[in-house]
């Protein structure tokens, strides 16, 4: 389906963004003194761009922390106004949004369970026609890339275009060490079908626990984020939501400084030379691996007519078992993985003995 949004990127609104896009600050704003002493602390770190907080909070049972409400907004003025940074927060219905575009709040996103409403995207959509606010939207709770970019479309036609997607990681369906797991195909395959589209990755709902946002982080680096949203609570000890994944301002920077930022394309017309060099060996090679594939097949075609002569079976299991004994002992010598090789020549037999049976029993 050929989709095409009028997306700015993030440069439009940063300009001359050096870092990738970070955004951080506390899962819930609690107190005056919390937003502010968290703030001031992050805002020593230029790496930081954006500072977050949650004011009404979609807990997933009743009872809990649910945001300080309207008065969060105040507070949020007031760190754009001592810090200079941009602020963000979570929208989740028509008045949120409303009183979110009053306090002139930069960043509105929608949150992952949120993103998998159609009617609730449309409500905040259509408060949002007319504006130029950044909009970020989380990922719906399942993957499913076609409501997650419905979502975006939504904005995109009231006229939204400086758009953001963030994958925080998906409902696992059973026991994982995340406490949501990240389906980093799903996001590429958002990126395949808007190329535009700026991704950002958010490790602390993905990891659930402090000591997992690096690993997440680092992974989402290597897929080719655009940034990171991360929560970062002044003493997480005591914060009301959130407590276990969320960094210290210094943890945050720790964290950060392990970080190996890999970009999609260098920049650096040497190292692209030399990796099209070895991309054109691997594309011959690989050539070569189709060519043997296909006389390998010719063979294959000519032993199950001699089997048909003879009345003999296209599986002989004591050939299979011989030969995958040969071919793994063969793949160890080479310093080949054992597991790979196995899973190779069972395709490879399978096919083989599928092709056989049609000369055999042709339909
Ligand atoms: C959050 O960012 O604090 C939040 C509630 O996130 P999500 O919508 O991803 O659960
Ligand atoms: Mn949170």
């Amino acid at each position: 389906m050929g989709i095409e949004l009028d997306i700015l990127p993030i440069s439009s609104w940063i300009p001359g963004i050096k870092h990738p896009l970070l955004i951080a600050g506390p899962c819930s704003l609690e107190t005056e003194e919390q937003v502010m002493n968290t703030a001031k602390e992050l805002v020593k770190d230029e790496r930081v761009h954006v500072y977050r907080g949650g004011v009404w909070k979609p807990r997933t049972r009743p009872g809990t922390f649910e945001g300080v409400g309207s008065v969060g907004l105040e507070w949020l003025k007031q760190v754009k106004q001592e810090t200079g940074l941009l602020v963000g927060t979570e929208v989740a219905n028509a008045q949120h949004t409303e009183e979110a575009l009053k306090a002139d709040i930069d960043v509105l996103w929608i949150g992952a369970r949120s993103t998998g409403s159609p009617f609730v995207v449309q409500e905040i959509a259509d408060v949002l026609k007319g504006s130029d606010k950044v909009v970020m939207v989380k990922n719906p709770l399942n993957p499913d890339v076609q409501l997650w970019m419905g979502a975006l479309e939504r904005l995109n036609q009231v006229g939204i275009k400086k758009l953001v997607a963030i994958q925080r990681g998906f409902t696992p369906f059973r026991e994982t060490k995340y406490r949501n797991f990240p389906s980093w195909r799903t996001m590429i395959e958002l990126k395949r079908l808007l190329p535009e589209l700026p991704i950002i990755c958010d490790p602390s709902h993905i990891a659930g626990k402090r000591e997992w946002i690096y690993e997440v982080a680092q992974k989402s680096f290597d897929m080719g984020v655009d940034g990171l949203m991360i929560e970062s609570h002044i003493d997480p000890s005591c914060a009301l939501s959130d407590k276990a994944q969320q960094l210290t301002p210094p943890e945050l920077g720790a964290v950060l400084d392990r970080l190996v930022i890999r970009y999609a394309n260098s920049g650096n017309k040497e190292f692209e030379g030399q990796l099209g060099k070895l991309r054109d060996r691997i594309d011959s090679l690989d050539g070569e691996l189709l060519e043997i594939l296909a006389a390998r097949n010719e063979i294959v075609k000519d032993i199950a007519r001699y089997k048909l002569e003879n009345k003999v079976t296209a599986l002989q299991i004591d050939r299979w078992s011989k030969m995958m004994e040969e071919r793994t002992d063969l793949a160890k010598g080479l310093k080949l993985n054992d597991f790979f090789v196995k899973i190779l020549f069972q395709l490879i037999h399978e096919d083989s003995i599928r092709q056989q049976s049609e000369i055999m029993d042709p339909k």
